[in-house]
């Protein structure tokens, strides 16, 4: 039996009059790779956001971990990790630095290398943010997320801009991530990406959520309703043969 360790019901956030989230529910198991997928516009960061006590909300509720986002947002803080934009980092520090200072904020102690290590970034450790690669900046701040060993991460478009090379590579590192027992909550707009690694997504369209189920189950009850494609599948796509030409290891150095 799964446990629930992100409960979010009905929650409606308005900028003005404008209803960027209608409504919505959900709940993430523990444990599980959790996608909110959607098109640009759908709400899918508002929603995280609010999740992650960074945005207020209109009305509804939200659970994390048992603790209630109007009550305990310093207690949900200590528990969560959250993807920043690397742009916002200080240029002159390293990347051991950045750790050692986002570590004093959280008041914890971090072991610099071994969380570059988990990110495969320990060759950069003297390099600063901007002379990473964007495979190696996204890495970066995945390995940020990790500092206050949280229960949950949230990964807003972690692959988005990346060369397959490193989508694939940033894939492993999320499984690897909930490999080790942690949460992970993540947007996108990649179904290849949604459909490889989330346990479970909600199809957010508008504010709403138009679907939610395993990726396989949504097929499944999309293939009973007597859909086809109209095209005859084959058994490779473009992807396959860009990958095969050009191999999985990773370009950025
Ligand atoms: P997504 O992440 O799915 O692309 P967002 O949550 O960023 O969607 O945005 C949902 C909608 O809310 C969009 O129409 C966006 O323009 C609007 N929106 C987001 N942030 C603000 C804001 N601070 N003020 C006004 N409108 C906003
Ligand atoms: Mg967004």
């Amino acid at each position: 039996m799964e446990r629930t360790i992100i409960s979010v019901q009905n929650l409606v956030k308005n900028y003005g009059n404008f209803e960027a989230v209608k409504g919505i529910s959900f709940d993430v198991h523990e444990g599980e790779i959790f996608g909110l997928l959607g098109p640009n516009g759908a709400g899918k960061s508002t929603t995280l956001e609010i999740i992650e006590t960074l945005r207020e909300k209109t009305s509804g509720k939200v659970i994390v971990d048992g603790l209630d986002i109007d009550k305990d947002p310093n207690e949900i803080k200590k528990i969560i990790g959250v993807q920043l934009q690397t742009s916002g980092f200080y240029p002159v520090l390293n990347l051991v630095e950045l750790i050692d200072l986002f570590a004093g904020l959280y008041n914890r102690e971090a072991n610099a290398m071994e969380l570059l290590d988990r990110v495969n970034l320990r060759d950069k450790a003297k390099s600063k943010v901007k002379e990473l690669s964007g495979g190696q900046k996204q890495r970066f701040s995945i390995a940020t997320t990790m500092i206050n060993d949280p229960r949950i991460i949230f990964l807003d478009e972690p692959t988005t801009g990346l060369d397959p090379q490193a989508r694939r590579n940033l894939w492993e590192l999320i499984r690897d991530i909930r490999k080790k027992g942690t949460t992970v909550i993540l947007t996108t707009h990649y179904l290849d990406e949604a459909e490889y690694l989330c346990d479970r997504v909600a199809i957010v369209d508008s504010g709403k959520i138009v679907a939610m189920n395993t990726p396989d189950k949504l097929i499944d009850e999309l293939v009973a309703t007597g859909f086809e494609r109209p095209k005859e599948v084959k058994k490779a796509n473009l992807e396959d043969v860009f990958i095969h030409l050009t191999g999985r290891t990773l370009r950025e150095e």
